[in-house]
């Protein structure tokens, strides 16, 4: 995109697009805003539909049965259909039920009014979110330069993960980064090749090669600290 050719307006399109490709349960409710929009009928109120989906809580993408019953999810468990996992499951992704009906999570923009100490919000609109977000931006941009902006965003698991940087791009801004890889990931794996001269401190990284190749000659492997079997059933887990 020719930056000389971006305005507010525009701008404020592709922002809008960006955040409309979030799936809608980062946007507050998804799977329940969805199963609410078809609200059942009195004779099939407690039949229990089985939605297949998947986790997102990390890299891995287990796959997932939901159940849903009056348009509430009530359990969760693994798909033994996908071919990593075969229906297993890690706590954090069987605690996902309650992520999505925690009271404090965010369902909708809010915007302060008053001071910080006074930590007093107003809910607003999406179109007031992001138009109030893009005016932000585009004055910065156009009073200290698009450097000046500053771009982070979640881990692997995140679903919007490659927008940050298309959206960095677009800006103009070289500078953002992701703390999965920033903070956990890179940090490791360079420190553990650097002292040991290893590919991964982790199997969860798949880097652990060799117990993938199904008739390796390796005879016994330590985990020390894990279990992948329970913690990561669809890469180390699934290999062990
Ligand atoms: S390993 Fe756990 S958190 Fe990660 S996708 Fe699978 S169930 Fe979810």
């Amino acid at each position: 995109m020719d930056l000389s050719k971006l305005t507010r307006r525009s701008f404020t399109k592709s922002l809008a697009a960006a955040v409309g490709s979030i799936p809608a349960a980062k946007l507050g409710g998804g799977l329940v805003r969805d199963a609410k929009a078809q609200a059942p009928q009195a004779a099939d109120k407690d039949e229990v539909k089985i939605v297949k989906t998947s986790c997102r809580a990390c890299i891995h993408n287990c796959g997932v049965l939901a159940h849903v019953r009056n348009g509430r999810v009530v359990k969760l468990e693994g798909n033994p259909e996908y071919p990593m996992t075969k229906g297993a499951m890690c706590l954090k992704g069987l605690s996902g039920i309650n992520a999505l009906y925690h009271p404090n999570r965010n369902m909708y923009p809010m915007i302060r009014v008053g001071s910080k100490d006074e930590n007093k919000w107003k809910r607003i609109s999406w179109e007031e979110a992001i138009d109030t977000i893009a005016r932000k931006l585009m004055d910065t941009r156009a009073k200290y330069g698009a450097e000046a902006v500053f771009c982070s965003t979640g881990g692997g698991g995140n679903p919007a993960f490659r927008s940050i940087s298309r959206f960095c791009n677009i800006f103009g801004t070289p500078n953002w980064y992701e703390p999965g890889c920033a903070q956990c990931y890179l940090p490791r794996t360079l420190a553990y090749g650097i002292m040991y001269g290893g590919p991964s401190t982790s199997i969860a990284d798949e880097s652990a090669l060799e117990i993938y190749v199904p008739n390796t000659p390796m005879k016994s492997f330590v985990c020390w600290g894990t279990d992948p079997s329970y913690s990561c059933p669809a890469g180390g887990g699934r290999a062990l």
